[in-house]
């Protein structure tokens, strides 16, 4: 069966960025299992996969704009270290949400110093080529049911 529109697919993956970190995998673990067409992955990921089959094994190169987007400069700025007194304790890694414009944003702070904290509005994966390796596991039709909640039941999925 071809990985189409409605298919439920179950997959391993591996993704590294450029310089061969792993960045997130499946792991040792249930795959991942997704609704083709759905939204739910990357679309440049769906229309890859698009017409795969089980048992497929390959790798996939996502530029970062087909990714999580280019990283943006001016979604990077320096603040008063006090205009974060709510949000607990501020160190590097920190993320916390925030309102900006286009709606909340996921905010990492990159940077702290004595009056001032650096916070990056960018998706953390903003700016990376993606290297995905991928083996497909499984492919079958999404149920009604599924296909009403927009996503996938029993293993690698939701309850
Ligand atoms: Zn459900």
């Amino acid at each position: 069966m071809k990985i189409l529109k409605d298919k439920v697919v179950s997959l391993h993956y591996t993704l590294r960025n450029d310089g061969g970190d792993t960045i997130d995998s499946s792991g040792s673990g249930e795959p991942l299992a997704y609704i083709q067409g759905g939204g739910s992955i990357l679309p440049a990921l769906e229309t890859a996969l698009e017409g795969r089959e089980v048992g497929e094994k390959f790798d996939i190169r996502l530029a970062a704009k087909d990714g999580y987007g280019e990283h943006r400069a001016e979604l990077v700025q320096v603040i008063p270290r006090k205009a974060l007194a709510t949000i607990g304790k501020i160190k590097v890694g920190t993320q916390f949400h925030a309102q900006a414009p286009g709606g909340a944003r996921v905010m990492t702070i990159t940077a702290v110093e004595k009056e001032n904290v650096t916070v990056d509005g960018n998706h953390p994966l903003a700016g990376v080529d993606l290297n995905f390796s991928i083996e497909i596991v499984g492919v079958r039709d999404a149920s009604a049911e599924e296909l009403a909640h927009g996503h996938v039941h029993g293993e690698g999925g939701h309850h």
